[in-house]
């Protein structure tokens, strides 16, 4: 029999877990399940990761999860479980299929019937965060070939096995142009091998606006991390509610299941929650095992609920709505339709989604990687950009010449604008006139700069790959 881990969560997490839970057993699956305790209670029993050895066990015994939401307690250096599991596991697609259910849940958005796939390892999500100087913060944002390829060839494997017609990249590579930029460039590599897909890119501004105004333009969509996130968000929540949508978070070797919303506190412990999108993840989890009569007969159950109206206060509205139900209640009315199927909206007959197989990643031939200059941070609350080139001046070493400096991005120095604000965070670039530069003239440069007292905190290589200069020009530049 199939072991499943599962995790109840924080906030509503135990409510909608024990309302799914009895769903999926009245449905007759054959399945065991093993709990972990995470979340809440393990942070604060000390576990900054919220997360025990032994719950860590028991998820790579079994490889499948099943959770609940939980509680990220803010600050106090504790780092989000969701995050860490989606990593530790390998977990790359996260994968959210939303819809309309017009006329029976109110919305502006009748036709809307989109998957998000989210990259789930790299991005901002990272979690590599530095305060640098009394007055800023960064966050590094890293994107890499191997995760943009895994991604995007998971979205259009992803939308031929399910029939989908199209799918839509979206980034800022307008902006960013290395990170973003290599997110779109292999989205346009991978595309073509997939012919009879449509596929199209749109800056992700332009492109939300557009998903919330008309978002039965969209298909499949792939995207970064933290758009991805987001744009999930905004597209469940225009169905109708944000408990209505689940997430499967899939690995080459194990997965995970859960809803997109979070653990909702501010209505935990009432008994009102919409259990909805956990179900809808039990869902993709019972298609992943192959059990895929207990996924149509859950599903359709579900359905049919919602067609008669019976609703919890999340999307209940006076003239579509029947009843109102708190969370019991609305699981007791689904198990009530187990083995019937929906009127009005389509019935659904699932199949099996199992694991799409992906390639395995080839590195490329390594290309031709030269050293044209650095880049030195500064921590320096002079303000002046003129007195600090004077000063970065006096450490230049053999050939190797202060270029420009900028502040949060934008040039300062030379011929800067009276009107730009300048922080302590100073990016002071060098370079040589032959256009390369040294590991060991970097040094010197740090040296002479450390036995002037100048505060440098951290240095950025300056990187040319295959003849093409691979690093941002200051703005203004
Ligand atoms: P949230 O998704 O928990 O709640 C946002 C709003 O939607 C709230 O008004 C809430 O009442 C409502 N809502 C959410 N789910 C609902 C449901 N099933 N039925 C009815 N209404 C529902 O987002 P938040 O308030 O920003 O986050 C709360 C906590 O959840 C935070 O600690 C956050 O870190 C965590 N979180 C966890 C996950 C996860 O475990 N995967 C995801 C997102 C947020």
């Amino acid at each position: 029999m199939t072991k499943i881990t599962i995790a109840k969560g924080d906030g509503i997490g135990p409510e909608i877990m024990d309302a799914v839970l009895k769903i999926v057993k009245a449905s007759g699956v054959n399945l065991q399940f093993e709990e972990v305790e995470i979340g809440e209670k393990a942070y604060l029993s000390g576990n900054s990761s919220g997360i025990s050895p032994q719950a860590w066990d028991t998820i790579r015994k079994n490889k499948i999860f099943f959770k609940a939401p939980i509680t990220t307690p803010q600050g106090g250096g504790y780092k989000s479980l969701n995050v860490t599991t989606r990593k530790a596991l390998n977990l790359f697609a996260n994968v959210r299929p939303c819809r309309s259910f017009h006329p029976y849940v109110r919305t502006k958005h009748p036709e809307l019937d989109i998957v998000v796939v989210r990259e789930n390892e790299e991005d901002l999500y990272a979690g590599i965060e530095h305060q640098q100087t009394p007055e800023v913060v960064q966050c590094l944002k890293l994107i890499s070939r191997p995760g943009c390829e895994k991604i995007i060839r998971y979205a259009f494997e992803y939308a031929k096995k399910h029939g989908r017609k199209k799918v839509t990249c979206l980034t800022k590579d307008n902006i960013m142009k290395q990170t973003d930029g290599l997110f779109h460039k292999v989205f346009d590599e991978i595309a073509p091998d997939y012919p009879e897909i449509v596929s199209d890119h749109m800056i992700i501004d332009i492109g939300t606006a557009r998903l919330a105004d008309t978002p039965e333009l969209f298909d499949v969509i792939v995207v970064p991390n933290l758009y991805g996130d987001i744009i999930s968000d905004v597209v469940a929540q225009i169905t109708g509610s944000v408990g209505l949508a689940g997430s499967a978070n899939i690995g080459l070797e194990c997965a995970m299941f859960e809803a997109i919303h979070g653990s909702a506190p501010d209505i935990a412990g009432q008994g009102i929650a919409n259990p909805s999108g956990l179900l809808q993840a039990a869902v993709m989890m019972l298609n992943y095992l192959g059990e895929n009569a207990a996924a149509t007969k859950i599903h359709n159950a579900w359905l049919k609920t919602i067609e008669e109206g019976i609703h919890t206060a999340d999307i209940h509205k006076e003239g579509t709505s029947k009843q109102l139900v708190g969370t019991r209640a609305f699981a007791e009315a689904v198990i009530s339709h187990l083995g019937q199927t929906p009127t009005s909206l389509a019935p659904v007959q699932e199949r099996a989604s199992g694991p799409i197989v992906l390639p395995k990643y080839e590195r490329k031939n390594y290309s031709k990687k030269e050293l044209l200059g650095v880049d030195i941070f500064v921590d320096w609350p002079g303000g002046e950009s003129d007195h600090l080139a004077e000063k970065l001046q006096a450490i230049e070493t053999k050939g190797v010449r202060l270029s420009m400096i900028t502040n949060r991005g934008i040039k300062v120095w030379p011929n800067g604008f009276e009107e730009t604000f300048c922080t302590d965070h100073w990016r002071c670039r060098f370079e040589t006139k032959n256009g390369s530069i040294s590991k060991q003239q970097i040094i010197e440069l740090l040296k002479n700069a450390d036995e002037m007292s100048i505060d440098t905190i951290k240095t950025e290589n300056l990187y040319a790959f295959d003849g093409t200069p691979a690093f941002s020009l200051g703005q203004g530049q």
